[in-house]
């Protein structure tokens, strides 16, 4: 189903993957036709294609069905006004700044972290935000969207707990700092596994019990040392 939902602009990809069930959930069709997914890939003709796209140092943008399956599993732990759910959102392996943005028209009055460990991905997501208009924090304490660059395996724990944690890199095993790092309550999305890969969603109760729970089969790139991914001496 996944690659009919290629469309001919931004609306027609996000209305095509509603007809096609990849999308359910009314705000999160709201909050993926904000971001203009040509505002983030290197090649405009495929912009509104439903599949991944290089975006060079070794990275990917994911396939749009891809983020809106992320954004439903995670949907129900949105900190929202009126919901129980008041910590922050982190997005590891942030890339493009895609997921990152959507994430921010979920939830517009929460904090939404991305980080990615390799600079240049850092450089090029913050200026594929500000084409696409999503306001950039400028300070830890405000609202908005802030980009950090470092190495996600360790979250960040100066904006902790996240209610929200999305992990756009596959890791060998679950980080442990970044279950350490959920509120309570709050959820991850993390693709797990070498070779073969599956999503796992990690819940932490009120009460800080973990529970883990193998959802489907994936493949993404690997959640890695940054001189295993790409070297600035490489073409
Ligand atoms: N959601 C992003 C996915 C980008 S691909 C998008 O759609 O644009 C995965 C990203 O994970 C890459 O940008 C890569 O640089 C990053 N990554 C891999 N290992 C990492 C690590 N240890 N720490 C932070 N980012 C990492």
């Amino acid at each position: 189903m996944a690659w009919m939902s290629s469309g001919k602009s931004n609306g027609d990809l996000i209305d095509k993957m509603v007809k096609n069930g990849l999308i359910t959930s009314p705000q999160i069709a709201e909050a993926m036709r904000k971001v203009d997914r040509k505002n983030y890939v290197p090649d405009q003709s495929y912009a509104y294609e439903d599949s991944p796209q290089r975006i060079g140092f070794g990275a990917t943008i994911s396939a749009p069905h891809m983020h809106a399956h992320a954004c439903e599993n995670l949907l129900s732990f949105l900190p929202l006004a009126n919901s129980p759910h008041t910590g922050a959102i982190l997005d590891v392996g942030s890339g493009s700044g895609y997921l990152t943005a959507v994430l921010h028209h979920l939830a517009p009055q929460a904090k939404v972290v991305g980080i990615d460990h390799i600079q240049g991905l850092v450089d090029l997501s913050i200026s594929n935000l500000r084409k696409d208009g999503v306001p950039l924090a400028s300070g830890d304490d405000e609202s908005g969207v802030i980009m950090i660059c470092g190495d996600g395996r360790k979250g960040s724990p100066r904006h902790a707990p996240f209610s929200i944690i999305h992990v756009g890199a596959a890791a060998p095993e679950i980080p442990q700092p970044l279950v350490d790092q959920l509120a309570q309550p709050g959820r991850m999305f993390i693709p797990v596994g070498e070779g073969s890969q599956d999503i796992w969603q990690i819940d932490k109760s009120r009460s800080g019990e973990v529970s883990k729970k193998k959802l489907f089969g994936v493949m993404y790139v690997p959640l890695t040392d940054a001189d295993k991914q790409w070297r600035s001496d490489s073409s």
